[in-house]
């Protein structure tokens, strides 16, 4: 601080200036401005003789996602520099709402010809506003969970192919520069293959990963949580913290996650950038996943949705419009319109219990990366949310016998279901039409980046969110429930055809000869399917 200038004593948010500070302008070193940190904010103040330059811009802590402090280029110059990176949300140019933009606040530090000096008080400002911007979300959620940082870090894996080929240019563009910011190294994975990420987390060392973040559409994310459950330390593995940034055509788990943390819905480069941010924050909660039971056998996890009928042909058929990217959808839903059919087949679930709805608030989250990414670390502690869900039972991995040899089978075992052959319990409903346009099983809020087909799910509700249109419907009628999913409201509609419940499991039993049943949008075996809710069974980042 400068001989006598007096720092103010309370920032814009009225809450005390723990650190002031006056340096100069990185570009314009006759340019000087006056800095504050309180405990929420960076204060900007301009010192300039004109009073309509002296506003003070207060940056939120919130935003943050940190800062750094370096020596410039030239060694002759004894200065060091402070940068602060936000992300703070800003009115979007032309257009309603408000999306994240990037803001970087970098200072020059001169105060004394000592270049050590300088960077000392470079770094004494850095590691303050990363404590103090840690501070601002781990207070409200209590647990702060610590990690080793030299030892562990983040695998991101980017499917190359996913939407129009554009994630890996979306991660050079910006992930990697957001990532560096934050100061999460992270190892990338390019996938060569479909299963690829697949085998790669059944197999990987996850005691050296912070978290598995997954840059691409929904596809590989379901690859992923797959082979996380496929693993014989399955209650173990499925803990792993994962992370969803969108680069695919099907967004829609970043698009949830990204409604969730209630800001104005967002596609593409926008909500990568919100999603970016969510990874950056860290925070760790519980999501719902659901075990399909297919007809042969097998299990696959599934952590979106369950679709038969016009919308599992819609997104199947509107492979072929991948290159419009999001928009596949809008299309391919006009082009299956005209074609519109019925589908025959038999619809039960187990329907959820009051108290078991809306329970949303108990939701628990932890802070992945530790109050400050800079230094002070204590033992490994991976994300302690305490268990809600009856998944650690001894029994819990089976021991099936096949021809082919003796098949651990992990994952959860399955609590509600009767055998397919047999008849639903006397708790079911057994839905009484057998002829549906579609049928629809949600758990999280979207179905796609403009398909808000659940509004009232949330991530951990332990809901299955099932809605089914019954045949007789319009097209019309049709088209006008799809338009209206794009801002929720097609459930207030009073539409005749279709019916919205919560259930816990469900059965449904196709008896067209042909179709195509999907699982978070993948085509899995066409034929009877069972499923059922496993609440809160993995973790997801998000805000
Ligand atoms: P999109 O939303 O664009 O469809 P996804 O992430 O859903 O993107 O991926 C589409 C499919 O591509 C998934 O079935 C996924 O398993 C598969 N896949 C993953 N990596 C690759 C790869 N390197 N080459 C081809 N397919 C891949
Ligand atoms: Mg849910």
């Amino acid at each position: 601080m400068e001989p006598g200038k007096a720092p103010p004593d309370r920032g814009v948010d009225s809450s005390p200036v723990t650190l002031y500070g006056e340096f100069t302008a990185v570009c314009n070193r006759k340019v000087r401005y006056a800095v504050s940190l309180t405990e929420k904010e960076l204060v900007v103040q301009r010192l300039s003789s004109s009073p309509v330059q002296r506003n003070k811009v207060p940056l939120s802590l919130k935003d943050c996602v940190g800062s750094r402090a370096h020596r410039g280029e030239d060694n002759a110059d004894p200065a060091a520099y402070f940068t602060v990176y936000f992300y703070p949300l800003r009115k979007r140019w032309m257009s309603s709402g408000t999306s994240r933009q990037r803001v970087e606040q970098c200072f020059r530090l001169a105060a004394l010809q000592d270049p050590r000096y300088n960077l000392e008080e470079a770094e004494k400002w850095a590691r303050a506003v990363m404590e103090r911007s840690a501070r601002q979300q781990s207070v409200r959620d209590g647990l702060v969970v610590m990690s080793e940082p030299s030892r562990r870090r983040i695998m991101l894996l980017v499917n190359p192919q996913s939407g129009r080929g554009q994630a890996l240019s979306l991660y050079n563009t910006h992930v990697q520069r957001m990532l560096q910011e934050a100061r999460l190294p992270h190892s990338l994975v390019i996938t060569e293959r479909q299963n690829h990420a697949r085998e790669l987390v059944r197999d990987a060392d996850l005691s050296q990963w912070d978290a598995l973040v997954i840059m691409s559409g929904d596809g590989l994310l379901f690859e992923v949580i797959n082979g996380l459950l496929e693993r014989p330390d399955w209650e173990e593995a499925i803990r792993t913290p994962l992370a969803i940034l969108p680069g695919g055509s099907g967004n829609a788990l970043a698009a949830s996650v990204h409604h969730y943390s209630g800001a104005t819905p967002l596609s593409s480069v926008e909500l990568l950038l919100s999603c970016g941010f969510l990874l950056c924050k860290g925070l760790v909660s519980r999501m719902d996943l659901v075990s399909i039971h297919l007809s042969s056998g097998p299990r696959v996890f599934s952590f979106l949705s369950l679709a038969w009928g016009f919308v599992a042909d819609v997104d199947i058929e509107s492979e072929k419009y991948r290159h419009v990217r999001t928009a596949r959808f809008t299309v391919g839903t006009l082009v299956k319109l005209a074609s519109l059919r019925v589908y025959r087949g038999r619809l039960a679930y187990l329907p959820a219990s009051p108290d078991n709805h809306n329970d949303q608030n108990n939701v628990q989250k932890t802070s992945l990366w530790p109050a400050s990414n800079l230094d002070s670390f204590s033992r490994d502690n991976r994300c302690p949310i305490p268990e809600q869900n009856s998944c650690h039972s001894n029994n819990s991995v089976k021991i099936t016998r096949r021809e082919n040899g003796l098949h651990r089978r992990a994952g959860p075992p399955a609590s509600l279901l009767p055998p397919l052959d047999r008849p639903v319990p006397g708790d079911w409903v057994v839905v009484p039409e057998e002829e549906f346009v579609l049928v629809l099983a949600m758990y999280q809020s979207h179905l796609a980046e403009d398909l808000y087909a659940a509004p009232d799910s949330a991530l951990e509700d332990g809901l299955i969110h099932l809605l089914y249109v019954k045949a007789g419907i319009s097209r019309a009628a049709l088209l006008r429930l799809f338009l209206m999913m794009e801002k929720g409201t097609h459930l207030t509609t009073n539409c005749p055809h279709l019916v919205h419940t919560k259930a816990r499991a469900l059965r449904l039993e196709p008896q067209s000869p042909k179709g195509i049943i999907t699982v978070d949008g993948e085509v899995v075996e066409y034929g009877p399917v069972q499923a059922e809710v496993h609440r809160g069974l993995a973790r997801l980042i998000t805000g």
